[in-house]
């Protein structure tokens, strides 16, 4: 492959998408990479707030416009050891606050599936770049469903692993308790392959889980059996699906993984409506406090003084929320309601092998539509927030279009149980 006529291809093309910040043309990032690796000839593009030595990680925000980060993410560092061949860091909504690509301060992303319409976020350039075709794979990050949604708009599949499997070193944190990297691509396989490379024990990050190397074998051990395989499915989402096309779409996905072997079980969640307050109280003091050192001093410019609407809105209400709580007013509670949804999720999990639902429940919205009250874009993660909060592992594989838009099926798994999703997925995806 000639990578310079490929990036010079994918510039052409991308002037439609803006789905790439920065494209490597003078291949700053795939200095050094080794050969006949597991991921020979595989091109792959990293979200922004991911950090690839010499290349600007802004994390899509003015803050960090001119931050050329000095070191390799541990993911980026697997990915050159195994031969992947980077080709740029992707746009993003700005410090991954969205649900839409639409928050970047280098501007909107287009969905190449559904032209016109959000890509979904926050990891709204890996799913388009992907979905394009620009490259085979991308690197993700999920805090609370920013690589599922874009997976499920752009009409790829995304993969968020359980908590601790891969090392967030070198990730841009959003809320260090919920965010976990993850791969995009267009099929389970290449998926399962990515994240295969990219997991691991990494003794620099104190939150990676050191399992037995046997653990990682995503790819070797990908099975499509679908045969007895017990899959839950909640009654609280066919009341929480706006769009009766996604309903149906489904439905039609129930039928056809029950056809293949599998039985669907109805199971109730009836905390799931204080999982969207419980997610974002967490992630408004996480974020606040993540953002204490873009004071000016050291990393480019004060965030407070350069960042987006929605980046201040965190921040404001996460300092709010901090000074109160000495009262425990609202952090405590929301750190008991964590709990509670956990424990819900694991109690519904003990009897089944993964629970299936939508992604979203919702089409993604015309670009530039406007929309004021910052609720009604919360509302799209009602679904992907439950694995974050849980720390479980979930995937999203394309399961139909309405109207000619992609929509995909959310599968999620027990803690650890990551190569059970992915062969759920893997299983769905060959019954197509
Ligand atoms: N849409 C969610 C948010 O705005 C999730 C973001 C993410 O997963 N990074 O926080």
């Amino acid at each position: 492959m000639q990578i310079d006529e490929e990036i010079e291809r994918i510039e052409e093309d991308d002037k439609e998408i803006n789905a790439f910040i920065v494209l490597d043309k003078k291949g700053v990032s795939r200095k050094g990479i080794k050969r006949g690796g597991r991921l020979k000839n595989l091109t792959i593009a990293i979200k922004s707030n991911i950090c690839v030595e010499g290349l600007l990680t802004s994390c899509a925000s003015k803050t960090l416009e001119n931050y050329i980060a000095p070191y390799n993410a541990t993911v980026v560092e697997k990915i050159k050891k195994e031969s992947g061949i980077i080709l740029g860091m992707t746009n993003m909504d700005e410090f991954a606050c969205g649900s839409s690509g639409e928050t970047s301060y280098y501007g909107a992303t287009d969905n190449p599936s559904a032209k016109g319409h959000i890509p979904g976020g926050s990891s709204s350039g890996s799913g388009a770049a992907v979905a394009a075709g620009f490259v085979n794979a991308a690197i993700g990050s999920d805090t609370g469903g920013s690589i599922r949604n874009p997976a499920s708009h752009c009409g790829v599949v995304g993969f968020k692993p359980t908590y601790g499997v891969v090392s967030r070193y070198g990730l841009i944190d959003l809320a260090m308790s919920l965010d976990q990297i993850g791969p995009l691509a267009r099929d389970v396989e290449t998926s399962a392959l990515l994240l295969e490379v990219i997991s691991g024990y990494d003794p620099r990050d104190e939150t990676s889980l050191n399992l037995d190397k046997k653990f990682y074998n995503f790819s070797k051990n990908l099975n499509p059996n679908l045969r007895d395989i017990k899959l839950g499915y909640a009654l609280e989402f066919d009341m929480l699906i706006v769009d009766k096309g996604i309903k149906k779409i489904i439905h039609r996905s129930l039928d056809k993984l029950s056809s293949h072997g599998a039985e669907i079980i109805d199971v109730s969640l009836p905390n799931l409506g204080i999982a969207l307050p419980t997610y974002y109280l967490n992630v408004y003091v996480e974020f606040f406090s993540a953002t204490r050192k873009y004071d000016g001093r050291r990393y480019g410019h004060k965030i407070e003084n350069v960042c987006g609407e929605e980046v201040l809105r965190r921040i404001l209400l996460g300092s709010y929320i901090s000074q109160k709580e000495y009262s425990g007013r609202y952090y405590r509670k929301a750190l008991q309601a964590r709990s509670l949804i956990r424990g819900e999720i694991s109690n519904t999990l003990k009897d089944l092998d993964a629970l299936i639902g939508p992604t979203v429940p919702k089409l993604p919205h015309k670009l530039g539509t406007k929309i004021d009250d910052p609720r009604v874009m919360y509302a799209y993660d009602i679904f992907t927030v439950l694995a974050n909060l849980s720390g479980i592992p979930a995937g999203v594989v394309p399961a139909g279009k309405v109207d000619g838009i992609p929509t995909g099926l959310q599968i999620m798994g027990k803690a650890l149980d990551d190569q059970k999703v992915l062969n759920v997925m893997y299983g769905f995806e060959k019954c197509r």
